[in-house]
């Protein structure tokens, strides 16, 4: 199958119009996305991913105004919608348009991302677009369109290019159907912004311990997400330092993290020396929490291309951008 690979908005557009599967990015991964008018268009996208059935999709919409017209959202999605949107915050609502994807649920998760250009593409094909994350199923979600062409040129019908995912993690998942409020899945925009719209909020823990849970939240959170092939392992500062110091020069071991800096053994320097660390796939020097998450899925992504064995990550900073940081981390080092 030939790939269209254009930044062409209306040609992409037509592609969903034709019930055809297009890849595109967002401002957190790369999505695949088909029309969630079509049922058998979604349908492909589970089967190009080897997606489990009962994972529903998250429905990505051009405004508010759209969103309102399909599904209840109320006084308090409309608000929250308001505050954070366009931006990384899913929610699920309950369906009006029972005709949508997926036609045997009746709630739809729906969200609106931040660039312009997905924004109008999603218009022009008639939205909206129902789209996981483009990737294998069980591996980490892509961030680089090298990557998404390494694994989908050839298999998908089209792939919109636009300005690269910057977060780097997936979206805030908030449920609005029950009782409470809940939090289903943490990302950037993180729990003590969201309590000031909604201080009934519930946040379940959720970490590895979720994975063993007999009824999961949310249908995805049963799944192992997040993990490349090779070892993750979650380190405070002091051993992510001691484990830099002893075994930078096995091959098969990788890091990420701000203490690369300032900790550089005498070896190191002699044997590396002209290399940044940002040059040397082995090593991944972050900045910021956001910095991290944003290179997160990428460094995993080179490390299992050069067959690393573990990746030693060193455990975020305390504040912002920790807690979605901190749930793929410890998802990624539990899988
Ligand atoms: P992803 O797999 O990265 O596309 O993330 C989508 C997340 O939203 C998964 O955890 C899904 O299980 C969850 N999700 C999508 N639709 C619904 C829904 N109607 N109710 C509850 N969770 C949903
Ligand atoms: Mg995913």
């Amino acid at each position: 199958m030939k790939t269209l690979i254009s930044s062409d908005v209306r040609l992409l557009a037509n592609l969903i119009q034709e019930g055809k599967v297009v890849i595109f990015p967002t401002e957190t991964v790369y999505g695949i996305g088909a029309s969630t008018k079509s049922e058998l268009a979604c349908l492909r996208v589970y089967e190009i991913k080897g997606r489990p059935k009962d994972n529903p999709l998250i429905a990505h919409f051009h405004s508010i105004e759209s969103i309102a017209a399909v599904c209840e959202l109320g006084e308090v999605g409309r608000a929250l919608l308001e505050r954070f949107s366009p931006g990384p915050l899913t929610l699920i609502l309950p369906k009006k348009d029972k005709s949508l994807f997926p036609k045997d649920l009746d709630t739809l998760a729906v969200r609106i991302p931040k660039s312009p250009v997905v924004r109008e593409w999603i218009e022009l094909s008639g939205g909206p677009i129902s789209a996981p994350s483009a990737n294998l199923s069980g591996r980490p979600s892509l961030t680089k369109l090298s990557d998404v062409l390494r694994y989908f040129d050839r298999v998908v019908d089209g792939i919109l290019v636009a300005e690269e995912p910057s977060f780097g993690i997936e979206s805030t998942v908030v449920s609005l159907v029950g009782m409470h409020p809940t939090l289903l899945r943490p990302g950037s925009i993180e729990s003590r912004e969201l309590l000031k719209l909604l201080p009934d909020l519930r946040i379940p823990e959720l970490t590895s311990k979720n994975e063993n849970q007999a009824v999961p939240l949310s249908p995805g959170t049963k799944y192992k997400h997040y993990a490349p092939t090779a070892r993750v392992i979650l380190a405070s500062t002091e051993e992510f330092i001691e484990s830099f110091k002893t075994m930078f020069q096995s091959k098969s071991m990788a890091w990420i993290g701000y203490s690369l800096k300032g900790n550089e053994p005498d070896a190191f320097k002699e044997g590396f020396g002209k290399q940044s660390f940002g040059d040397d796939d082995r090593f991944c020097l972050v900045s910021s929490n956001e910095d991290y998450a944003s290179k997160l899925y990428a460094f995993f992504e080179s490390c299992d291309m050069s067959g690393v064995q573990s990746i030693f990550c060193e455990v975020p900073k305390p504040g912002f951008g920790e807690e979605g940081l901190r749930n793929r981390l410890e998802k990624a080092a539990s899988a």
